[in-house]
């Protein structure tokens, strides 16, 4: 089996150098196993979390370990009989071509009508994080105003759609010309600015806001959650998704210094973590697939060919890329 290791802990963004790729065997399954071939796997900038000493969400990646991440992949050999060859799975043992799975923690998925890269990306994770936080964390209702940063990104386009769909004026936040074009053309957002373009995203969001914001989005944190801070509503909601903008820092940043303010605003402002919100599944299943059938929902994927270049696409989340959508890498 070809994987990708970490090899040594990042300080500040991530290199190159952090990374390992490597050949090991592969035993044979036992009883009750089979071997997945990977087809699709998922670059997160959670991942970085787990590249760090210490907690995260999630258990840090060891040094000299192969990392680990969402893929999906076909069944080549089986001792299971509940996973056959052929059939196609959802799993977590990413940045690998190939792997053993004992049936646990990995579901089979239907490819007959549906692309395999989709269960990675708008029926996968990164669309139950849009859904769940947006409607459940954010309490979206009909004609909100809503703002969303990093809004191309996997998460935040499909935040933009959904938030639209629901009859809500949607601004976006992104870090490119053509992200800004995207937005607008495909995701048919209201408003979108470039986040380079402006030195004062508070003084942005009240142009775009006049009568201010009632959800806010978070994918980025720092001077964007501080801005969306000062233009909230009274009883907005401020959905805590990602802070990306701080995830290679050092040592982290002084929170937003007008924090107070949503004392006042009785503003609710939450975290959430996806894994919690598996009661929404088929829910999210359902609508998801109804908006895609009536074409009322796009997508994007930003595809990397090759496993060894996956920390290329990995590191590509935090260097102002010109990703737009879920970024994954093809084997
Ligand atoms: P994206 O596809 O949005 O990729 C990350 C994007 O973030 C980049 O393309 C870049 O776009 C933007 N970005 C990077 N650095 C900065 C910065 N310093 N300031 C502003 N924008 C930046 O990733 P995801 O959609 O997968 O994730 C989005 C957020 O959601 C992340 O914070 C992630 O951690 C979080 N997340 C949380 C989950 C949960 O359960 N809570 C689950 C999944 C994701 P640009 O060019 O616009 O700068």
């Amino acid at each position: 089996s070809r994987q990708i290791q970490l090899k040594s802990r990042p300080a500040g963004m991530p290199e190159p150098d952090n990374f390992q790729f490597v050949e090991v065997p592969l035993p044979e399954p036992a009883e009750g196993e089979f071997i997945v071939e990977n087809k699709w796997i998922s670059v997160d900038p959670y991942m970085r979390g787990r590249m760090k000493e210490g907690a995260s969400y999630v258990e840090p990646f060891g040094i000299g370990e192969a990392m680990e991440g969402g893929c999906v992949g076909v069944v080549l050999e089986s001792r299971n009989e509940k996973f056959p060859v052929g059939c196609h799975v959802l799993g977590n043992s990413g940045w690998r071509d190939t792997w053993i799975s004992d049936g646990e923690r990995i579901v089979q998925v239907d490819a007959s009508s549906t692309p395999l890269s989709c269960f990675l990306s708008i029926l996968g994770m990164t669309g139950m994080t849009a859904y769940a936080g947006l409607l459940e964390i954010g309490e979206l209702k009909d004609g909100d105003n809503v703002f969303v940063s990093a809004a191309s990104g996997a998460v935040g386009s499909i935040v933009c759609q959904i938030a639209k769909l629901k009859g809500c004026r949607v601004v976006g936040s992104a870090g490119s010309r053509e992200k800004i074009e995207w937005l607008k053309e495909y995701a048919g957002v209201d408003e979108a600015f470039n986040y380079h373009d402006t030195s004062d995203v508070s003084s942005t969001l009240k142009d775009h806001f006049p009568d201010g914001i009632d959800v806010y989005f978070d994918n980025v944190g720092g001077d964007h959650l501080a801005g969306a801070i000062d233009n909230m509503r009274d009883f907005g909601r401020i959905v805590c998704c990602g802070m990306i903008s701080g995830y290679n820092d050092e040592k982290p940043k002084p929170g937003p210094a007008n924090l107070f303010k949503i004392i006042g605003k009785r503003v609710k402002m939450q975290g959430f973590i996806v894994r919690d919100h598996e009661s929404l599944r088929e829910k999210f299943l359902t609508d998801m697939n109804h908006w895609i059938d009536e074409g009322m929902i796009t997508w994007e994927e930003s595809v990397t060919e090759g496993l060894e270049n996956a920390p290329e696409a990995f590191m590509a989340l935090f260097n102002g890329d010109k990703k737009m959508g879920k970024a994954l890498v093809k084997l």
